[in-house]
């Protein structure tokens, strides 16, 4: 039987309408309003994209958000005293700098300088040791990782006792995603193994899992026979493998494709998410719920 496709689209939309509904009440009984960010140094066609993206889904949530898009020579020292001014002001509950930046720029040392508190993209170091500690302590889990959770469990696969399999083992997908798999409680309690290039025999791992997540930006690394039968395949891979003509605007636009064969492995797994069209939507969702619940942790709104 063909697996059931996990549509991102379907429910990143179902989250977002959560997140209204959360925000208005917020509004309405506390007089809180969810407040982003975002910090664009040049102008960077992608990153233009992805911010302009990001201020769409912050304005349909009725939240108060600023896009702060600065000059390309924008000295390191006038970045760190932008964020510096974010940092301290009550209205902003969740700040993320664009990346990648300008390369007379120490990213790292700019991430840093994030307010943990106010940190929704969940990548300074202090919510990286959150995370590893979890429980309560995980306060923004990083955007992509937290949207596999959320297809997976929103797909009503069972993660406790799981044979959790992650190929790859970046520090914005690989790792983070195998540390919630790992954590007590909903959503996680899984037996988590994580392959590499590093790793031998990789296909008998991806074998043994009962929820297969593949981030390693290698097209159609993952064959259908290194799957499981009814296995949960969540594919992140997003490549570029040509371009297109498309068919409503007539431009040239990116053919993409993820890490597993899709159409084989559609006929062996369970279930098992597109490229486009699977994870790539629940990213940005994930960090309007980071900066929804930095504002309720700000008010003291349980
Ligand atoms: P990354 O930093 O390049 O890390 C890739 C990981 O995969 C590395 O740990 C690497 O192993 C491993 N790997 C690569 N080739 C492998 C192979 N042949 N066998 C086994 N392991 C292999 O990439 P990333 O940032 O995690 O992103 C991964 C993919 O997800 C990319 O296609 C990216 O575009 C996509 N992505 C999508 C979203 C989204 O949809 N919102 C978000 C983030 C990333 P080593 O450590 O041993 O080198």
């Amino acid at each position: 039987m063909a697996a059931k496709i996990i549509s991102g689209t379907e429910i990143a939309a179902q989250i977002r309408e959560e997140l209204k509904k959360e925000v208005a009440d917020m509004k309405e009984k506390h007089g809180v309003v969810p407040g982003l960010v975002t910090i664009l140094v040049g102008k960077n066609p992608a990153s233009v994209s992805y911010v302009t993206g990001k201020h769409k889904a912050a304005d349909e949530l009725g939240f108060f958000s600023i896009q702060d898009d600065q000059p390309e020579d924008l000295s390191e020292a006038d970045l760190l005293k932008l964020i510096d001014k974010y940092n301290k002001d009550p209205k902003v509950h969740g700040i993320l700098v664009q990346l990648p930046l300008p390369k007379h720029i120490d990213e790292k040392r700019v991430l840093n300088a994030i307010d943990p508190d106010k940190d929704v993209d969940g990548f300074h170091p202090v919510n990286v040791g959150r995370l590893m500690i979890g429980g309560k302590e995980a306060k923004f889990l990083p955007c992509t990782p937290a949207g596999i959770q959320e297809l997976i469990v929103r797909s009503g696969f069972e993660t406790a006792g799981a044979e959790v399999v992650v190929v790859g083992r970046s520090n914005i997908v690989g790792k983070p995603i195998a540390n919630i798999m790992l954590q007590k409680g909903k959503g996680a309690n899984a037996t988590v193994t994580v392959v590499h290039t590093g790793t031998k025999n990789m296909d008998a791992h991806c074998k043994r899992a009962d929820i297969l997540i593949v981030a390693a930006g290698v097209p159609g690394l993952v064959k259908p026979e290194w799957i499981k039968p009814g296995a949960c395949v969540i594919d992140v891979g997003v490549n570029r493998v040509g371009e297109k003509k498309s068919e409503k605007t007539g431009k040239m636009v990116p053919i993409l494709k993820g890490d597993v064969d899709f159409d084989a492995a559609k006929e062996i797994a369970g279930a098992i998410t597109p490229v486009p069209g699977g994870v790539g939507p629940m990213t940005i969702t994930m960090l309007m719920k980071n900066t929804v619940k930095s504002a309720k942790t700000h008010a003291g709104i349980e």
